[in-house]
């Protein structure tokens, strides 16, 4: 469920992540996998050098939606979307740490982070700001009255060409990883934490709780661990295509 309206602002840099070389990135570790699917999985495969590199020191939020007082979207069968949210995040975050990534979870349990919902998301952006974040990643689910509808989709601030790219990174993954879904990534307007910050700023919505057979995917573990999954390989697909500074 998505958050509030606020002025779109544009980022400034541009980085443009170059297809084939992320698909690579992607199979590579896929293909590290080796035993399948769900048992590689849950056993991420040991992270490459040049990869591990790619993501060392950067500082990522990673940003369970809603929280506490605030259930976010409710399924169709009584899903919290706040609950689905930090589950992926979780695992997001331990993927990224992994391999070396600054991580900075806005929440860590089932709290809001303020008494009202608009200070709450005052205070993730906030977070993102004074942790000087490279990139503010919002994990979200989506409920729409249309119950047919399903997929994983992310969203970008319009204008913003890196927060493209990331996204289209991490949807092709997506896309990849579950095979279930044939979205695109796509620009959005009026979104507070996508608009507010410089970095690149995403929402990645996860799936429908409005589609009962997608809100109980959304519920296990294994998928949820499936979805992390996907958003991580995203991300160090973005990043592999990154010039490496620093050293
Ligand atoms: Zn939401």
């Amino acid at each position: 469920m998505m958050i509030w309206a606020w002025r779109p602002n544009r980022h400034r840099r541009y980085r443009r992540p170059k297809w084939a070389l992320a698909l690579c990135t992607a199979l590579v570790l896929l293909g590290g996998l080796g035993r399948g699917w769900w048992a590689g999985l849950m056993e991420p495969a040991e992270p490459q050098p040049a990869l591990a590199l790619a993501l060392l020191g950067k500082t990522i939020v990673i940003d369970a939606g809603h929280g506490g007082f605030d259930p976010g979207a409710i399924g169709v069968n009584g899903v919290l979307e706040k609950d689905v949210n930090l589950a992926i995040s979780q695992r997001v975050a331990a993927l990224l740490r992994q391999v070396g990534a600054n991580v900075v979870e806005t929440r860590t349990s089932d709290t809001a982070l303020a008494d009202s919902k608009r200070a709450d998301i005052y205070r993730r952006v906030e977070i993102a700001e004074e942790n000087r974040a490279e990139l503010f990643i919002t994990i979200q689910a989506n409920s729409i009255p249309q119950r047919q509808y399903r997929g994983a989709q992310v969203f970008f601030a319009a204008g913003s060409t890196e927060g493209q790219g990331l996204s289209e990174s991490i949807q092709q993954s997506l896309v990849q990883v579950l095979q279930n879904t044939d979205r695109v990534a796509k620009s959005i307007e009026n979104i507070y934490v996508v608009n507010k910050l410089a970095i690149p700023s995403i929402v990645v919505e996860t799936g429908f709780l409005s589609n009962s057979a997608e809100e109980m995917l959304l519920a296990d573990s294994r998928y949820q661990q499936l979805v992390a999954y996907a958003i991580f390989l995203g991300i160090v697909s973005y990043y592999s295509e990154q010039p490496v500074s620093g050293f």
